[in-house]
């Protein structure tokens, strides 16, 4: 990690303590906390895991910024994401993860907009309840294969046999067909993207990494996010509802969503009802 993102975070951090005792209507100082101008002028180290500074009361919260949900687009096939300048989705891989997960379905519930939740086979048939809270809170559902393998590693069968008993146990916990897929570690390859499409599922690819599986502060993570989003102007924004400073920072990085008039646009999946039937045959007997 360089110099430089720890010092944003740091500053982004203290800024964030001394939005504690101001009231609501201040709010406009988090908007400025993401300026690396000024961040960059701290002289603190940000604590990672200081979990006081990073709650929402800490944050002086913002109370509900409406108007962040953008539309939603039904999509049968990747070529059909096409978002417009401002707009991005929100993508959640690796959950469901108790308490983690749930966090960031109240912090998306909050703020009024869906996600799509990519989930590990075995986390979902480890945690059904919470895979059936995400389901029932209107978020779409994905898989991540079956173990979070890294599908370049296998040969063609066995990766497509992992596709299948992850979209099969995410079917199962979440009583939703899972149509849309992210490739573990991104690592993906012609052959099985076309194999995905061709078995009634979206590939989900990525454009923001928001790369909040380093060990850096939460204030990064949304620093980072922001930066990269801002260079691009739309995009998949790729997260993790297993990790603690994602959760933490999902309050922030809405806000500056909001602030700088994004939209959080909702992927639905419109795909033909054979295939629909097709899948839900073969989750009935994986
Ligand atoms: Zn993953």
């Amino acid at each position: 990690m360089s110099v430089r993102v720890l010092c944003v975070a740091a500053a982004f951090a203290c800024l964030l303590s001394a939005c504690a005792n101001r009231s609501q209507t201040e709010s406009g100082s988090l908007v400025t906390s993401f300026a690396p101008a000024k961040a960059l002028s701290s002289p603190k180290k940000a604590d990672a895991d200081d979990p006081v500074a990073l709650t929402p009361t800490a944050w002086g919260r913002f109370g509900n910024p409406r108007g962040l949900a953008g539309r939603t687009i039904e999509v049968s096939s990747l070529s059909d994401i096409k978002l417009r300048d401002k707009e991005v989705v929100l993508t959640f891989d690796d959950g469901p993860m108790p308490k983690k997960t749930e966090r960031i379905l109240a912090t998306l519930d909050e703020y009024g907009v869906k996600a799509t939740f990519l989930m590990v086979g075995e986390m979902a048939k480890a945690h059904p309840d919470v895979a059936r809270e995400v389901a029932e809170a209107g978020h779409t559902i994905g898989s991540h294969t079956y173990r979070h393998a890294d599908l370049a590693h296998l040969s063609f069968d066995a990766a497509v046999a992992e596709i299948e008993k992850g979209r099969s146990a995410v079917a199962s916990a979440t009583h939703e067909d899972a149509e849309f897929f992210r490739f573990p570690y991104l690592a993906d390859s012609r052959k099985l993207r076309q194999w995905v499409g061709a078995h009634g599922m979206v590939v989900m690819d990525v454009q923001v990494d928001s790369k909040d599986y380093f060990g850096v502060s939460p204030a990064a993570v949304a620093t980072r996010t922001m930066n990269v989003l801002r260079a691009e102007h739309k995009g998949v924004i790729l997260l993790h509802d297993i990790h603690t400073r994602t959760a933490a920072m999902l309050p922030a990085l809405l806000t500056q969503l909001k602030a700088e008039n994004y939209k959080v646009v909702q992927l639905r999946f419109g795909g033909h009802a054979p295939m629909l039937t097709a899948s839900l045959d073969r989750s009935s007997h994986g």
